[in-house]
Parts: C-alpha cells; structure tokens; sequence
C-alpha cells in the first residue's frame, strides 16, 4: 500500500498546468463572447480537440490514473476557464460515461469514437434522461422502448427534458423504459445513432447561466434504433429483468455507484468556477482602495475571502476523496459522492455570491465575469441529483433508512 500523501504526481501536475494553459488562454478570453451569444463555441471545442483535450484518449488518460484525481484535476482547471464553455467540451463525457458504463466492448469500439468525431471536425453527444414528469423521480420516467420482434429494432417514444446538447449531438443516449412495472429496475440505455429520423429538438433553452452550453428539451416519435444500440445487449437486459420480476434485491447499490461515481467530477466543476471567483475577489480587493487603504485591510473584507478559501479547499478535499474511493472500489457507506457535489454545489453558489459582494457596484456589471460565475454557479445546486436529492442520498446512507 502506498504511503499517504497528498503530494500531486509529477503528471498530475503536468496535467494541471497544461489544461490551465489552455483554460487562461483559450476558454476565458472567449467566455463573455459565448455567454452572450447563447451558442455553442464550436471553434473552441475544435481547438480542444486539436491540442488533445476533446476526445476519448483524453479521457481514458484520465481514467487510468490509479488515484482517481485526475478528471477532478482537469475539470477545475478547464472550468476555471468557464462553465459554459467547459460543458460544452466535457458534456459530451456523459454519454460517453454511460457507454463505457453500460456497453459492451464492441458498442464501445462503434459509438465513442463517434461522440467526438474527427479533430478537424468535432460531435458533440448528448446523455438525455431527464423528462417533464420525471427530473428527481427517475423511476416516474414515461419513454418507452419497445422491442420489434421482426425487424430487430427498438422503437423509442417519448419526451427528454434539459439535454445537455440535444438535438445538435450527433450520438444521443437515451434511457428509456422497457417494462414500466419495474420502475428504475425496468429502464435501459440506447444509442440513438446520428441522423435517426424521429428524434428532434424543438426549443433551445434560454437560461440564467451556462450560456454557451446548448440545452434542450428532446422529442422521440416512434425513433427505430437497431438491437445492436440496447447497451449492454438484450441478453444481459432479459437477465435483469427476470432478477428484478423474480423479487431479487435490487441492483439499486449499482446503479447508486454509478452516480456516486460521477458526481465528484461535477464537484470539481463547481470548484473551478468557485476558485475562478475568489482569486478575481482577492485580487480586487487587494487593489481597490476606499477609505485611504486597499479594502482588503478590513477584517470584515478578508476574513470573508479567508472564508471563501477555507470553503473552496475543504470541498476540494472531499471531491478528491470520493474520486479516490470510486477509483479505488472503496464502498460509499456514508454517500461520500453526493457529500462532495453537495458540498463543492454549495460552496460554488456561497463563494460566487461573496464575490460580486466584494466587488461591490462593479460586481454587478457585465464589465467583470464575477456576474456571470454568479450565474453559472447555481446549477451546481440543481443538475446531475439537486442539493436536496444529495442529502437524501447521503442521510439515506448513514441511517440504513428510507428516508423521504
Ligand atoms: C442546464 C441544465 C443541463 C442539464 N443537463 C441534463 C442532461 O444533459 N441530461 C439530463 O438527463 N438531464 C439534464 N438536466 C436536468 C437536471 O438533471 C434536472 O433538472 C434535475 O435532476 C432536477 O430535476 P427537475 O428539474 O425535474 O426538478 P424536480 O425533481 O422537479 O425538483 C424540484 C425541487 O423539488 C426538490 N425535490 C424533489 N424531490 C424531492 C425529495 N424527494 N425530497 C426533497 N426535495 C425534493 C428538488 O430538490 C428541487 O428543489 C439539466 C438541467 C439543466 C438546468
């Protein structure tokens, strides 16, 4: 067993310094300019997929590293850059994640590839599971997958809510349900290829942060996907619907890993767009001057950046945590993942808040980004499981209970 450190690894480190490269040099000086435009930076993820940040070999680099903090590391780095725009490069992660989660290897060999497209000319992919009835309640989900017998296709149909790059992915995975009875047990994951008729994306979502990332509600009518786009294939589906119709325990305890294993990257999210907000505060309030004196030199002022600090590293430590346990196949008894989303979403919005605080009128105006870190900030407390959903994941742990 390795001796504890919390020393980064030389290519961590590398890999820390290369992706804040390219956030300060790429992402940030184009953020205002996206967030305005409501769209997809489109030459931005062209130039992450040339120096090596799109794509999956980025990803599975990432992966690989046996404590697990390397995602962490570069989605704090690459948001610090920008949220907007750091989504709409690592949004596409989702659905690979459920991929490579939930497929075989040979889905895995014909789908991820296409997520990204080429270099020249990159895809984006979309994870559509969200639905109008059916946000928290994921077992209230309404889309149906029917097997046709005949020709060997599924035919998809219903409504997704707030897809992440709906309709303008070329791969969206959608989950559906494939017998109703079951709940969540009774639900499954399909690729609905590029191109397939029936699916479309009728209205853009207009939101209060996030701009640059293309959010959407999706409609599937009667889309038909090939049997080979069941991830996981229909063998392994029939296998665990008889288990679950059989009464067996549930393999709830998986699919809760599977979110407890996502949720520390978006932690770390949440972190960069936090960090990014404190050190613009500290810099501005170490040369803003009221009063005859730089007002960082009032308690009042630092303390409040020595909060927002203290704050930023202790969710640090527990996005860094959970990644290492999920890496490691530590068990999460306590909710651990939630723990760091919850707290990391908190801290973001808390941070956020303080900063356009300090900055006092200026904080207010488009003229500095501490405005919009403000409003990206307050999805971290909303998607991927809500702050409330997080509590209930993790207060459900400690107690062995069902808590409501
Ligand atoms: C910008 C953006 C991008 C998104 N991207 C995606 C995506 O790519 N794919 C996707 O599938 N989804 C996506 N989502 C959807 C997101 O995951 C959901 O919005 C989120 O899970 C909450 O669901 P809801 O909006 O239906 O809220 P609801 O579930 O209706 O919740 C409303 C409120 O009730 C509370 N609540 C609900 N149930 C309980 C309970 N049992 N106990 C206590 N409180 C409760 C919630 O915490 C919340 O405060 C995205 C959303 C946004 C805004």
């Amino acid at each position: 067993m390795a001796e504890f450190s919390l020393d980064l690894t030389e290519e961590q480190r590398d890999l820390r310094d290369w992706v804040h490269g390219f956030a300060a040099e790429v992402v940030r000086p184009a953020a205002a300019e996206w967030d305005a435009r409501e769209e997809t930076p489109w030459p931005v993820i062209q130039e992450a997929a040339k120096v090596g940040l799109y794509g999956f070999e980025f990803l599975a680099t990432c992966w690989a590293d046996p404590t697990g903090l390397s995602l962490p590391i570069a989605s704090e780095e690459l948001f610090w850059g920008d949220a907007g725009i750091g989504l709409s490069i690592f949004g596409t992660s989702l659905a690979v994640a459920a991929i490579y989660g939930a497929g075989t290897p040979d889905q895995l060999v014909e789908w991820v590839p296409q997520c990204f497209g080429d270099v020249g000319s990159p895809a984006v992919a979309a994870f559509c599971t969200s639905e109008p009835e059916a946000g928290s309640d994921v077992g209230a989900m309404r889309t149906r997958a029917v097997y046709d017998e005949a020709t060997d296709e599924w035919v998809l149909t219903g409504q997704k809510a707030y897809a992440t790059n709906g309709g303008i992915a070329g791969v969206h995975v959608v989950t559906a349900s494939v017998d109703p009875t079951l709940g969540s047990r009774g639900q499954a994951a399909f690729v609905v290829p590029p191109g397939t008729p029936g699916l479309a994306a009728t209205r853009k979502l207009r939101k209060l942060g996030l701009r640059a990332s293309h959010t959407a509600d999706v409609f599937l009518d009667g889309v038909r996907v090939p049997g080979r786009c069941l991830l996981g294939g229909r063998d392994a589906l029939l296998q665990r619907l008889d288990r679950a119709r059989s009464g067996q325990r549930a393999t709830g305890q998986a699919a809760m890993r599977t979110f407890e294993l996502s949720r520390p990257t978006v932690g770390a999210q949440a972190l960069g767009v936090a960090r990014a907000a404190y050190e613009y505060a500290l810099d501005y309030a170490k040369d803003r001057v009221q009063f005859g004196r730089p007002i960082i030199e009032n308690q009042a002022v630092a303390f409040a950046l020595a909060d927002m600090r203290t704050e930023i590293d202790a969710a640090r430590l527990l996005v860094w945590r959970a990644s290492w346990m999920g890496r490691n196949n530590r068990p999460f008894t306590a909710g651990e993942g939630s723990m760091s989303k919850l707290k990391a979403g908190e801290v973001a919005v808390s941070v956020t808040e303080k900063a356009v605080q300090l900055l006092g009128g200026a904080g207010f105006l488009r003229d500095h980004p501490v405005e919009r870190w403000y409003r990206d900030a307050k999805i971290y407390t909303i998607f991927e499981g809500t702050s409330e959903i997080q509590r209930l994941v993790i207060s459900r742990a400690i107690s062995g209970m069902q808590i409501r």
